[in-house]
């Protein structure tokens, strides 16, 4: 090795012993006598003194150091000199006295700082990706997923699972997203398609009587470029044979539990996770992901509205809609500005916007509110037995503001579910050190597309109906529940899975009801369908989204920060400059011909 030991692991402990470093510079302070080099490797950073009286040449190397320069460096580790100890550097009370030093290759000036956590515009990082992960967030970031990812090996290695690895030129595996096509040069005109997951694959591992199977999975899914995807992305990818839903959920809270433990135990984690069914997660939260770190939970008003002479919430419940709200504690006193930002939000979502109730002023009693201070749009068209309905039904006090969204029930949740969010970061509700976990239950099995008015699968066609609602599959499919469970954590899906069909028969009826043809179905899925035919297993599976619960863990805002080389918000890998051209030779190939796009 270029070295006997790492900056960051210089302690007191190494003080009198003789070093050899290598790494880069962190940062050069030139004191016109002595030079001072903090010298950066992946473990850390130690000062590094150059002194012109004692060791001349090494000095005069050091002061060609710039930035970002690799250099090396032998010398002693000594105690710094009394009141110039950094507490807030682990090798802070030591610096090593150079005695021999030597440039291994100098650097250009970097496009930005590499020894500070400052903002920069996020495609000039990813172009320069790799001096992007030089930076001290991003090499945490790196580190906590390797050890998340390791934790989750050793983990299932010890629960029998084995990790196997699936193709990635396959055919196209719908999870409702589009496939990447890779084309075939050897069978013109024929295309593989890139897995969206593994999901047949490791269904077909049950029938090959795995059992117990797992893998870091890459997933490729060519979605419009939405929030916060990836066209790939990590999963950990899961399938057991012979288990119930209770067996999966178990795994995945033992695992969720001792990973946080493991790798984050200041985080707080409450055991067991709750479950709530998809209806109840809707009804009280607006979305099947809800954030259970703070109420605020959605109450049902339109009882109440009903009987109001409100034209806003009069007409929407003759349209068949709802009327919902929220009760934000102690905002009665919202400003203009405040309460138009709420409803430019609500607007933003597609909704005409919110109504909103300032209930009397904080101190007084609920009880002795007169209409008088009630501060509302509406308040002409509601009695003060109603609006007391309404504050009762939230266990409101005076102070209090309700926000209250009229229209499509769809919408609505979905409004007030951001809403509550949005509520809940200006309040800080939601406590920073604490990881909700919960599992959400009993989904739909069909959510029929308002496009095309066909049914689509909630989760994917793979999923079983549950035995009960199995009856309903033709009379009324919307009410068949699916057996399909999510976890989610802090308002993010982390997870989603389900117990699988694992005959062809019912597979067949699902596709059926999906709209496929027979033909489409044996083209698509013969391979599946026929492996059935041979002793399947019952079996069930879930997948885990590893980049969200990485960035989750490390507290960042996207799954870009804690992938190495992701693709930007346009799909654009800006390190490599890809996608990009290939030449005619190569299309040729692969039997390709480009249209000129007019
Ligand atoms: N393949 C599914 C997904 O990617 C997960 C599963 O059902 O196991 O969401």
């Amino acid at each position: 090795m270029l070295k006997t030991h790492s900056c960051g692991e210089l302690t007191k402990k190494n003080v009198g012993s003789e070093v050899t470093l290598a790494g880069w510079v962190d940062r050069r302070r030139d004191h016109g006598g002595l030079i001072f080099i903090d010298l950066r490797d992946k473990d850390g950073v130690v000062q590094v003194v150059f002194n012109p009286d004692t060791s001349p040449d090494c000095h005069k190397v050091a002061s060609q150091m710039r930035g970002e320069y690799v250099i090396q460096v032998t010398g002693e580790v000594a105690p710094r000199p009394k009141g110039t100890a950094n507490p807030k550097l682990p090798t802070g009370e030591i610096e090593v006295i150079a005695g021999k030093a030597a440039i291994l290759n100098p650097s250009k000036t970097p496009p930005f700082y590499i020894n500070e956590d400052i903002e920069v515009e996020e495609n000039l990082r990813l172009k320069y990706r790799y001096l992007d992960l030089r930076r001290a967030r991003m090499k945490k970031n790196l580190e906590l997923r390797h050890r998340v990812v390791k934790f989750i090996r050793d983990f299932l290695d010890a629960k029998g699972f084995i990790e196997v690895e699936t193709p990635i030129l396959i055919k196209s595996t719908p999870e409702g997203a589009r496939d990447y096509l890779v084309p075939s040069r050897v069978h013109p005109g024929k295309f593989y398609a890139l897995p969206q997951s593994p999901q047949q694959i490791k269904q077909l591992l049950m029938v090959a009587g795995v059992e117990k199977y797992f893998q870091i999975a890459k997933c490729f899914r060519d979605e419009d470029t939405r929030a916060d995807r990836q066209p790939e992305f990590t999963q950990l990818d899961l399938e057991m044979s012979f288990v119930e839903e209770a067996d999966i959920l178990g795994l995945m809270e033992e695992l969720f539990t001792a990973m946080m433990a493991t790798v984050k135990p200041e985080i707080k984690v409450i055991k067991p996770f709750p479950r709530l069914s998809y209806a109840e997660a809707m009804e009280r939260y607006g979305t099947d992901k809800p954030d259970l770190r703070f109420g605020l939970e959605l109450k049902d008003l339109t009882d109440i509205a009903a009987k109001t002479e409100f034209s806003i919430f009069r007409t929407a419940i003759d349209q068949g809609g709802k009327v919902k709200g929220i009760c934000a504690p102690g905002c009665a006193g919202y400003s203009r500005r405040q309460l138009d930002e709420l409803n430019k939000l609500v607007q933003s979502l597609g909704g005409g916007g919110v109504v909103t109730i300032a209930l009397g002023s904080a101190g007084s009693k609920l009880d002795a509110l007169t209409i008088d201070e009630v501060r509302s749009v509406a308040a002409k068209f509601l009695t003060l037995d109603q609006v007391k309905q309404m504050a009762q039904l939230f266990g409101a006090e005076a102070g209090d503001l309700l926000l209250i969204i009229a229209g499509k029930p769809r919408l609505v949740d979905n409004i007030l579910s951001e809403l509550r969010l949005e509520m809940g970061k200006r309040l800080k509700l939601a406590d920073p050190n604490q990881f909700a976990f919960a599992f959400i239950v009993d989904f739909p099995l069909l959510n029929k597309s308002e496009e095309s008015g066909l049914w689509e699968p909630m989760h994917h066609p793979f999923t079983a109906p549950r035995d009960e609602d199995m009856s309903l599959l033709d009379s009324a499919p919307e009410k068949v529940r699916g057996k399909h469970y999510d976890i989610v954590c802090n308002g993010y899906e982390i997870a989603g899975g389900s117990l699988r069909i694992y005959t062809s028969q019912l597979q067949k009826k699902i596709f059926r009801l999906l709209g496929y043809s027979d033909k489409e179905v044996e083209a698509r899925f013969g391979h599946l369908l026929e492996a059935f035919g041979y002793g399947a297993p019952p079996h069930g599976g879930i997948a885990a989204g590893i980049d969200r619960i990485v960035m989750l863990l490390v507290g960042e805002e996207t799954i870009r920060e804690v992938i190495a080389f992701p693709k930007n918000q346009a799909a654009v890998d800006l390190t490599f400059d890809a996608p990009s051209a290939v030449s005619q030779e190569q299309l040729k190939e692969l039997h390709l011909r480009l249209r000129e796009e007019e």
